[in-house]
């Protein structure tokens, strides 16, 4: 009977995190515009023909449509069912792995943000002030739930990685990082707490040296590296695997 009322809530979040995902295109495609994402109907960006709520059911109605607008035909970016697709995986493995606790509910949307500005990062080379803003609101949250046993830890991760790299900012006149990468880590640190913290850094900046240096390679890539989207998916395993991964690692040193 548990069994069973785990595997509803975790499809009740996969279903609720592929909806949100729709919302996260609209973010993804209106903030850096500029535009407002509250109000404001969706539309085909070829033809301008708004979309009705059986044109918006998250995946489905790209699948069923073909990928194509239902009045003119054209084409819509596989972009949108992926973003449904990874922000519904994401929150359900965060669900399982992190259980049915508040602190759970506040990861979720930290989650989506770090999918928001991965693309975004990707696309403008830039990390909208407001989501860091937004991140770290909820990191406040999340020290709050934490009371004051891990109060310093919180603090700790805020300024662990931002101040070593927004020094690095000032000395290098903002060449060798960007100033949303400083204030990325100050917000994710928040969330995660010191330890945490410098295992997300660490892992970001190994899968972004990986990744990018085998995408210079293969795809001709420029140099130019925009961090985000590896300082994200380094914040997201921490958040899922953080404890269990500093530990075995103080464990190596003998600590
Ligand atoms: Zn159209």
């Amino acid at each position: 009977m548990e069994m069973m009322l785990e595997i509803f809530i975790l499809i009740f979040i996969f279903v609720t995190g592929a909806c949100a995902g729709s919302f996260l295109n609209v973010l993804i495609l209106r903030i850096p515009a500029g535009e407002n994402f509250v109000t404001g109907r969706s539309h085909c960006m070829s033809c301008g023909y708004t979309l009705t709520w059986y044109d918006m059911i998250p995946v489905l109605s790209w699948l069923f449509y073909g990928g194509k607008c239902r009045k003119c035909g054209a084409k819509i970016s596989f972009q949108y069912p992926l973003i449904e697709l990874t922000n519904a995986v994401l929150w359900t493995v965060t669900a399982a792995v992190c259980g049915p606790e508040l602190r759970t509910l506040i990861l979720l949307p930290v989650i989506s943000a770090l999918i928001v500005i991965s693309v975004i990062d990707i696309r403008t080379f830039e990390i909208p002030f407001g989501l860091n803003v937004f991140i770290g609101s909820c990191g406040l949250a999340v020290t709050i739930l934490g009371g004051r046993a891990e109060l310093l830890s919180h603090l700790g991760g805020f300024f662990i990685i931002s101040l070593p790299l927004f020094i690095l900012f000032l000395i290098s006149g903002g060449n060798a990082i960007g100033g949303g990468d400083v204030k990325l880590m100050a917000a994710v640190g928040l969330v995660l707490g010191t330890g945490n913290t410098v295992a997300a850094f660490i892992i970001g900046c190994f899968l972004g040296v990986v990744i990018h240096l085998v995408r210079m390679k293969v795809q001709g890539t420029g140099s130019r590296l925009a961090l985000g989207p590896y300082l994200a998916a380094g914040s997201i395993i921490a958040i899922w695997a953080g404890n269990p991964l500093v530990n075995w690692y103080l464990n190596l040193l003998g600590l």
